[in-house]
């Protein structure tokens, strides 16, 4: 048996096709969605993210403008950009690039910004509203991108044992409270790097999520036949057969495809829906400003 591939690239793309009709919409109203993304330092995987991130906005019709700091930028300065771009009424979504450079407080600099600009679905007010059962404001993108290509296989969750390994605030745990919602139903586990014997939670997993950063540490034998598995790490690793030197890997042994029912590649798998995601969000704000 070989599971079903989970393409996050060609559902990733669908979505932004939607996405490009609402944008149309809004502008006829006279709304012009517009991402404000904010890069302090070089980092370069930094870079190439929000180019990334800025061609999806120029796919779906959506304006961005780009702000760049120096890797010494100061606390007071950030939040000073933050606090202009939450004033500017041109601007729908914020959304400072992670993380930030030493010696800044990323979580203060979050908690800055307006929640209704928080395209990144990370600020309190919008982690809170997961708490309380409300999923339909600014979702943080990686779980909402897990979400929506469960929704698009029509995998069926109610009752079912989910594993999510990996507790970070802005993937595992949110992610977490979208699959035990109201209307979802799964029986959720959360795991981490202090879990007992989590093979046995995984070999008892309908869905399992990895959301780790440990190349491919979820091993074939360890996932139950015909589970559904969600591959949310993303790793680079040597490999000197191919050009560069090195490729990207998932937490789960690709030879998991052989037993698992579904299973997102790494990459093109969760990581293309993140971005469309934040595309979403950022359409979504506009919407709101509507209203
Ligand atoms: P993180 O903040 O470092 O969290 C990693 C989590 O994994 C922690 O909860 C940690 O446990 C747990 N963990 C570490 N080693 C473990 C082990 N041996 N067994 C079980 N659990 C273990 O990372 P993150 O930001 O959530 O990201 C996780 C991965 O997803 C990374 O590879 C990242 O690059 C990737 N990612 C991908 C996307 C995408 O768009 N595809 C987006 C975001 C992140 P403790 O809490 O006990 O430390």
């Amino acid at each position: 048996m070989s599971a079903t591939l989970l393409d996050g690239k060609v559902l990733g793309l669908r979505v932004e096709e939607t996405l490009v009709e609402r944008v149309a919409a809004l502008k006829i109203k006279g709304v012009h969605p517009h991402l404000a993304v904010v890069l302090a330092g070089d980092d370069a995987a930094s870079q190439v993210y929000v180019r990334n991130k800025q061609r999806a906005c120029e796919r779906c019709g959506i304006q961005s403008t780009r702000i760049d700091l120096p890797q010494d930028v100061s606390q007071e300065k950030l939040m000073q950009v933050v606090a202009d771009l939450n004033g500017d009424d041109s601007i729908h979504g914020i959304l400072v690039q992670s993380p930030t450079p030493d010696g800044t407080d990323e979580i203060a600099i979050t908690e800055a910004i307006n929640p209704t600009k928080d395209v990144d679905g990370f600020h309190p007010a919008n982690l809170g509203r997961l708490v309380m059962g409300q999923s339909d404001g600014l979702l943080p993108c990686t779980p909402a991108g897990v979400m929506k290509i469960i929704e698009d296989a029509q995998i069926d969750l109610k009752g079912a044992n989910a594993l999510v390994i990996g507790r970070s605030r802005i993937v595992g745990m949110p992610l977490a409270l979208l699959l035990a919602q109201k209307g979802i139903d799964a029986t959720v586990t959360i795991a981490h790097s202090r879990t007992n014997d989590i093979e046995n939670l995984c070999r008892n997993a309908d869905l399992l999520v990895a959301a780790i950063g440990r190349p491919e540490i979820i091993e074939a034998d360890w996932i139950k036949p015909g589970a559904t598995v969600i591959d949310v790490g993303i790793n680079r690793i040597e490999d000197k057969s191919s050009k560069s030197g090195s490729r990207l890997v998932g937490d789960v042994d690709s030879s998991a495809m052989e037993v698992a029912g579904y299973m997102t590649p790494v990459p093109g798998g969760v990581g293309p829906m993140t971005i469309s995601m934040l595309m979403s969000n950022t359409v979504r704000a506009a919407e709101m400003k509507l209203h």
